[in-house]
């Protein structure tokens, strides 16, 4: 198919032009596989752009390219210093054109434009400085053995790696990938989630402009099952940085099997946050409120599960209803009192309508919304738009309880007693986030150790910077992003010994 560029304006007046082919050895070039995506405003249903979109054709020459790339002494020769600064510069060019990404990821995944500017945008530079300052950072050990003999280590890249990301934050899930696997030397091929296709076309022009050598970002926008199915099952490929559904890592693992590829996987998750009766209310119901209801509720950590201590019960809830109402504004991406916008797509706008089916038919109360939200103006009547959700009476066998919905869908059930709300929040396959609140010092620390998570927020939900460790245990997720732990996925150690002696 012919090569597409973009030249559109913003619904907030960012005029800009783009191609959209597919990012590979930092040139533009058409699919091979003649296959598009279309990207849908999620506010009025109607289709915003068409990208090209990779085949397995496609994925095996950015593959190559990477693979070149790697060995190739443009970057293999490059200093840490200067790929740190290579990396610094990017972060750079992304904040000078921040409002620019910050409109189109508002327009694709729906998310307001002021959540876009002041809460991703800043998350995505600050990874990638962050990450820019390890370059020259990370290096090996010498270990002393025998008299005759010692060890050193070298950290060295994995190789190519493939980055698999979601739509939940289009640019920032591509910081946190790009950041770390380039400050430990990396080559990458980078796959979009398909419904958020346009900002990261923007970030690839910022990359040549950055300098970094052709084939060391790839970026390729295409299918989970056509152009994500090939990457993983590429024998050039390394390893596999995934984020997305659970469902989705499962099957990545059973292909990456096949060659023995490097993983690491961030899923899904039904966190808990427990309320204990000593816990100052009012902190305790605007977390509750902001970890399950911002970003839509499309968070893997969202904190859908709030068990609350059967004393403060009715207070909890009276509160959390006057709280939901006051804050969680659902409109466009471009009115600056929204806190919610639609879901990102039909197909998750009616996912959640059904879970709220679900819930109703298994016996739940549904205490508030549950149903479409009409958005005043009449361009966004077809819009994916939904009320935020709040379900009691809730037991923890009802899949409301269990399963991921993904949506502003919380449920809240009492407890009684520590070791019960402890064990109840450790009823589930999943294992990424949880929160407690209480006053007491001691009580916030036992839990935060007993509870299974990956993270643990104190009297808080959702915190999250990219110094400090992220990812999740049992099926919420294997190895850890971010921080220096997030290092640890993208290098591995050799071992060198050295005989200075003449003895066995
Ligand atoms: P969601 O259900 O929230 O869309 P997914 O796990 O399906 O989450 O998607 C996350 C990312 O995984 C997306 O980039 C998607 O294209 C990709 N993906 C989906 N299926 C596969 C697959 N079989 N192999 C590789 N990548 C996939």
């Amino acid at each position: 198919m012919e090569s597409l560029v973009l030249d559109i304006v913003t619904p907030n007046g960012h005029h800009y032009k783009q191609p959209t082919g597919l990012f590979i050895n930092n040139e533009f070039v058409a699919a091979a596989s003649g296959q598009t995506i279309t990207s849908i405003d999620p506010a009025t249903d109607k289709p915003i752009a068409t990208v090209h979109a990779a085949g397995a054709e496609d994925v095996d020459r950015a593959v190559h390219a990477a693979k070149v790339a790697l060995g190739h002494a443009s970057w293999k020769k490059l200093s840490p210093t200067d790929r740190g600064q290579m990396m610094a510069k990017l972060a750079q060019l992304i904040d000078q054109n921040k409002e620019l990404f910050a409109s189109i990821d508002a327009w694709d995944n729906g998310k307001p434009y002021h959540v876009a500017l002041n809460e991703d945008l800043p998350e995505a530079i600050t990874t990638i400085q962050y990450y820019s300052g390890w370059a020259d950072k990370t290096f090996g050990q010498t270990i002393s053995t025998t008299p005759d003999k010692f060890a050193y280590t070298l950290r060295q890249p994995i190789g190519v790696i493939a980055q698999i990301i979601p739509w939940n934050y289009p640019l920032s899930m591509a910081a946190w990938k790009l950041g770390p696997a380039l400050a430990c030397g990396n080559t990458i091929v980078l796959k979009p989630a398909e419904q958020t296709p346009l900002s990261i076309l923007v970030l690839a022009t910022l990359i040549k402009t950055a300098g970094f050598p052709p084939g060391v970002i790839n970026i390729l926008n295409g299918t989970g099952k056509d152009a994500g199915a090939a990457l993983v099952a590429h024998p050039l490929v390394d390893k596999v940085a995934f984020t997305g559904s659970t469902a989705t890592a499962k099957h990545i693992m059973k292909t990456a099997a096949d060659t023995l590829k490097n993983i690491t996987l961030e899923t899904g998750g039904k966190s808990p946050l427990l309320v204990f009766p000593d816990a100052d209310l009012e902190q305790a119901v605007k977390w509750a409120h902001f970890g399950i209801m911002s970003n839509q509720g499309q968070i893997c950590t969202a904190t859908s599960r709030v068990f609350v201590h059967r004393a403060v019960m009715d207070e909890f809830l009276a509160r959390f209803r006057e709280t939901v109402t006051t804050t969680s504004i659902v409109g466009d991406q471009w009115d600056e009192n929204t806190f919610q916008g639609p879901q990102v797509t039909r197909a998750q706008y009616e996912r959640v309508l059904q879970y709220v089916d679900i819930g109703k038919r298994e016996g739940a109360t549904l205490f508030m919304g549950g149903e479409k939200a009409v958005v005043a103006d009449p361009k966004n009547r077809s819009g994916y738009f939904v009320q935020p959700t709040v379900f009691t009476d809730v037991t923890d066998e009802m899949r409301i309880a269990r399963e991921e919905v993904f949506g502003p869908v919380v449920v809240v059930l009492p407890f009684e007693e520590e070791d019960e709300a402890v064990r109840r929040a450790n009823d589930s396959t999943y294992g990424l986030g949880a929160a407690v609140f209480t006053r007491d010092i001691q009580r916030g620390h036992r839990v935060a150790a007993e509870i299974e998570a990956g993270m643990v927020w104190i009297n808080s939900s959702q915190d999250c910077d990219p110094r400090v460790p992220f990812g999740g245990v049992k099926q919420s997720g294997i190895g850890r992003e971010l921080g220096q732990a997030g290092l640890e996925a993208y290098s591995q150690v050799k071992a060198v010994h050295v005989n200075m002696g003449t003895k066995l």
